[in-house]
């Protein structure tokens, strides 16, 4: 079963995230949960798993959280959203710069009219956001095993043994693949990566250029090139290659043929920094979970940058899954709950991987009829109805998980509404920071019951006169009570009566406690569920 606390972590670990060079041949570690990758998704799930007190780790290749050459550049309003429902959005918007974002097929959807305290997205480069994620993580006392590669696993029914590159092993009770587009963990689980291959291949660099070149973006039978300052005062190079099929990794040869084929000259390019090579290809795990192995960020879904989106779907699912394993680890929930992280997430990147196809079917050619497309939508998207609907797409603020017919407020993300609780007003972001599910009654106190799962579920009474709104749907009828999950998605809602209640508590955080369980949490006060004896005491007040 699962550990609290891992062993023996002071001989594997010189410090957490500096790995001990002298560790041949110690006992096999144990975590409860081990993610491969440090990248933004492995992050965020690890943060997301320590706060529910879960012993996880991370293995990770790269000696530190630098990151050469610009990946993604910046995040969409729901991942901001998520990060504020942490409490360290502050983090990332002091650092970034706020702007209207989200874009279809180049075309700017403007998202200043949404219902939500973060209206625009914001630009920070991939480097900046692992940086800041891994620091959130290191208050966590996460611990990171660097400059470690998995090199394969074997599950068994009670674990997953994983294997280290350097004859170490690591034991767990639940690995996650985290480990980007070329998942060793996914193709080991021998999980299926259906999709398309690619149809167009553009090279991406920071280099140095002997001769001024052509700068900003140039559009051709090709495709899309530029020529831009890095923000480190190199030369930023985005070109498209004449082919789809080159093998390994992109060289400066492969670079400096490309430029010259568009431009007729590479400019006496020199000294790159970071050469690396995007495709449109698009693919996804056909299962997100197998057994005791699961899947997120790109290890689960590929795409094209176009739209900005797979870091932001990364994080996500990191999200969406967190929770619900630590219920598993914990023995809270069963381990089909995790189930419902495959059935909540593979549509969505699904719909990604669609409209990033779409977008490059316009984007990549650029004579007449292509122009006379991408205008067309650009009328189409500047009626009000039709550019909601693609910027709620692009900003993840549409998402809606299936939880079945009901209040339109089931399965969407809430809205962040300022509430007056038995504490002074509250921010209802503010009250999901610990990540522990939330019964937020605006009804009579004690109207509804959930005494039963008062070991888990957090129960504020509020008081909320304003409007319900939401992005795309607009306002809704206020409810007399939501249960909202640790990830921010409304789980129930409530009318006149509690019907459903209990089933949506049961499903969502386990089965209730037994009267005996609730007296020993009191008793105990907060022993086995955290502070579930505290919660206990204030409902029963
Ligand atoms: C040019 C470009 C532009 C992009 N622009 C955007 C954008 O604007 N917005 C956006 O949202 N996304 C964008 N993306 C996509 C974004 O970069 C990825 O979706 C994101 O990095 C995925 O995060 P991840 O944590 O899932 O995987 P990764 O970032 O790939 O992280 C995987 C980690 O796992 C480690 N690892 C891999 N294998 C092993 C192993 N066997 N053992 C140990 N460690 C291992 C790697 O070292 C790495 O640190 C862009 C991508 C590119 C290429």
């Amino acid at each position: 079963m699962w550990v609290t606390s891992s062993r023996p972590r002071t001989e594997l670990l010189a410090g957490v995230g500096v790995p001990a060079d002298t560790n041949r041949g110690v006992a096999m570690t144990e975590h409860a949960v081990v993610i491969v990758g440090a990248g933004p998704t492995g992050l965020m799930l690890a943060g997301e798993l320590a706060l529910a007190g879960v012993d996880v780790a991370i293995v990770e290749r790269r000696a530190n959280q630098d990151l050469i050459g610009s990946r993604a550049g910046g995040l969409h309003a729901r991942t901001i959203e998520i990060l504020d429902q942490r409490g360290i959005a502050d983090r990332f918007l002091s650092q970034g710069r706020v702007a209207q974002v989200a874009r279809f097929a180049s075309i700017p959807l403007d998202i200043g009219d949404f219902p939500t305290r973060h209206n625009y997205g914001l630009g920070l480069w991939q480097k900046h956001i692992e940086r800041i994620l891994a620091g959130w993580v290191g208050e966590l006392a996460v611990p990171i095993y660097r400059r470690r590669q998995v090199m394969g696993f074997s599950q068994d029914h009670t674990g997953v043994d994983v294997e280290l590159a350097d004859g170490q092993s690591l034991r767990a009770s639940y690995l996650v693949g985290c480990d980007g587009g070329r998942s060793l963990v996914r193709k080991a689980a021998g999980i299926e990566f259906a999709g398309w291959d690619p149809t167009t291949s553009n090279l991406i660099a920071e280099v140095e250029l002997a001769e001024e070149p052509e700068w900003g973006i140039r559009h051709d039978v090709h495709g899309i090139h530029s020529l831009s300052r890095s923000e480190d005062g190199l030369v930023r190079v985005l070109v498209t290659e004449q082919h789809v099929d080159r093998p390994g990794e992109p060289t400066l040869g492969d670079l400096s043929e490309a430029l010259v084929a568009v431009y007729g000259t590479d400019y006496g390019i020199h000294s790159p920094i970071w050469i690396s090579r995007f495709t449109d290809m698009a693919r996804q795990a056909a299962s997100y979970r197998t057994g005791r192995v699961l899947l997120a960020g790109d290890a689960a879904h590929v795409h094209h940058p176009a739209g900005g989106q797979g870091l932001n779907t990364g994080v996500q699912d990191a999200v969406n899954l967190g929770w619900k394993l630590a219920q598993v680890v914990k023995g809270t929930s069963p381990a089909s709950l995790l189930d419902s992280y495959h059935a909540e997430r593979h549509p969505v990147a699904a719909r990604v991987l669609r409209n990033t196809m779409a977008h490059i079917a316009i984007l990549r050619r650029s004579d007449e009829r292509a122009k006379a497309l991408v205008e067309t939508i650009a009328e189409l998207l500047s009626m009000d109805e039709p550019r909601k609907r693609f910027a709620g797409m692009m900003s993840g603020l549409d998402i809606r998980y299936d939880f079945g017919e009901g209040h339109p407020l089931l399965g969407r993300r809430t809205p962040d509404l300022d509430v007056v609780t038995a504490n002074g007003p509250r921010r209802v972001f503010t009250l999901l920071h610990d990540a522990r599910p939330l019964y937020l009654n605006f009804g009579e106190p004690g109207d509804f019951d959930i005494s039963l799962w008062a070991d888990r579920v957090q129960q504020v009474e509020a008081r909320y006169a304003g409007p319900w709104e939401l992005p795309v749907v607009g306002a809704v009828t206020a409810p007399t009570a939501v249960v909202i999950r640790p990830d921010g998605y409304v789980a129930w809602v409530g009318g006149r009566t509690q019907l459903g209640l209990a089933d949506a508590l049961t499903t969502w955080f386990g089965p209730p406690a037994t009267r005996e369980y609730r007296g020993q949490c009191r008793g105990s006060r907060g022993g086995t569920g955290g502070d579930g004896g505290r919660v206990a005491d204030f409902i029963e007040r």
